[in-house]
C-alpha cells in the first residue's frame, strides 16, 4: 500500500489555505439540502472533490481544473467568489484612479429594519431597484463616477429575524467635495435612502471618505468588506442543527435570483475592458500576482477522502 500524503496549499507568506475547513462545511451544508430534499444535495457534495494544481516554480499552486457547485451558499464556493471579487475590484479600482487621478473613494453603507423569512426575498430585490434610483437623485448622480455594491445578510439567531445591508464602495469626482451644492452629508444620504426605498423611519445610513493620503489601506478595507461573503458560512453552519436547516432553507429561497455584487458606470466599463466579466469561473480567482510564475509546470492533484475527512495528494 502507498503511504498517503496529505495535500498542503500554502499561499506566498505561508499561511494555509483553507480548502479542508470549506470542504468540511461544504459537506455540512450539502447534508442540510439533503434533509431539506434540495434535488441539487448531492452535486453540492462533489463540489471541489479532486483539485488540479499547477505548480510554479517557487512551489506555489495554482488551481486549474475543478468541478465548483456554484451553489451561493456552498462554503467553498463563495471563498473563492470573495477571493476573486476582491482581486477584481483591486484591478478595476487601479485602472479607474489612472483614469480620473483626482477621483475619490467613499464607502456607503446603507440597512433597514430586521425583516423575517418571508419577506427576505422581496426586501432584496426593493434594495436593488431602490438602490438604482437613489443614484439617479441628481445631487447623486452628478458626481457619481462609478460604483460596486453588495449585499450581505446576518442572522439574528435571538427572534430568527434577518439584518441585510448593502456596502458600496463609490467612485466620485472630486467636486463632490467642493461645496454644499455637491457635498452630501450623512444626514442627506439618509434621507436620500430613505425616499428611494419608500420608508416610514429613519434607516441606518453610515458613510466614510477614504482620505486620499492614507487611501490605500483604507480602500483595501472597503473592497474586502465589499467583496466578502454575502452570508457568513458561521450564521447557518453552527451546534444547532435545527436552527441551521431553517435558516437554510430560508436563506435557499431569499437568494434565488438575486445577484451578490454588481457594477455601475465606470467600474462596469473597466470590468468588461480587462474582461473580468466571466463570473461563473471559480477556478481563475482573477489573481494578477498568480499568473506570472506559471511557465511549464509539474501538476498536482488533491482527491478528497470522505473516510479520512481530508485532501490527499493523489
Ligand atoms: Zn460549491
Amino acid at each position: 500500500m502507498t503511504e498517503r500524503k496529505v495535500f498542503k496549499d500554502l499561499t506566498r507568506n505561508g499561511s494555509k489555505r483553507p480548502w479542508r475547513r470549506n470542504k468540511l462545511d461544504n459537506l455540512t451544508y450539502a447534508e442540510y439540502l439533503l434533509m431539506l430534499h434540495y434535488r441539487k444535495a448531492a452535486k453540492v457534495k462533489e463540489c471541489g472533490n479532486v483539485l488540479r494544481f499547477k505548480k510554479a516554480k517557487d512551489g506555489s499552486l495554482k488551481l486549474y481544473q475543478t468541478w465548483f457547485c456554484k451553489s451561493r451558499l456552498c462554503p467553498l464556493c463563495a471563498w473563492r467568489r470573495s477571493m476573486k471579487n476582491s482581486n477584481q475590484l483591486i484591478q478595476i479600482l487601479n485602472e479607474s484612479h489612472k483614469e480620473y487621478p483626482k477621483g475619490r473613494f467613499l464607502f456607503l453603507t446603507l440597512s433597514t429594519k430586521n425583516t423575517y423569512s418571508d419577506n427576505l426575498n422581496k426586501e432584496l430585490r426593493h434594495y436593488g431597484t431602490a438602490f438604482n434610483r437613489m443614484i439617479n437623485y441628481k445631487k447623486i448622480s452628478k458626481n457619481l463616477l462609478g460604483y460596486v455594491r453588495s449585499t450581505e445578510i446576518t442572522v439574528n439567531h435571538d427572534d430568527g429575524s434577518y439584518n441585510q445591508h448593502m456596502h458600496i464602495l463609490l467612485f466620485v469626482s472630486s467636486r463632490y467635495f467642493k461645496d454644499s451644492d455637491n457635498y452630501i452629508s450623512q444626514a442627506e444620504w439618509t434621507k436620500y435612502w430613505r425616499k428611494a426605498m419608500k420608508l416610514d423611519y429613519q434607516p441606518m445610513v453610515n458613510v466614510e471618505a477614504v482620505h486620499p493620503s492614507k487611501s490605500k489601506n483604507d480602500l483595501l478595507a472597503g473592497v474586502k468588506e465589499t467583496a466578502k461573503y454575502q452570508v457568513k458560512s458561521a450564521d447557518y453552519i453552527t451546534d444547532d442543527e435545527q436552527r441551521d436547516l431553517q435558516v437554510t432553507d430560508d436563506l435557499e429561497q431569499a437568494l434565488s435570483h438575486t445577484r451578490a455584487i454588481s457594477y455601475g458606470k465606470l467600474f462596469k466599463t473597466i470590468r468588461k475592458k480587462l474582461q473580468l466579466e466571466d463570473e461563473d469561473d471559480l477556478v481563475n480567482t482573477d489573481d494578477p500576482n498568480e499568473d506570472s510564475v506559471l511557465t511549464d509546470s509539474e501538476i498536482v492533484v488533491a482527491k478528497w477522502n470522505y473516510e479520512l475527512q481530508n485532501y490527499f495528494i493523489s
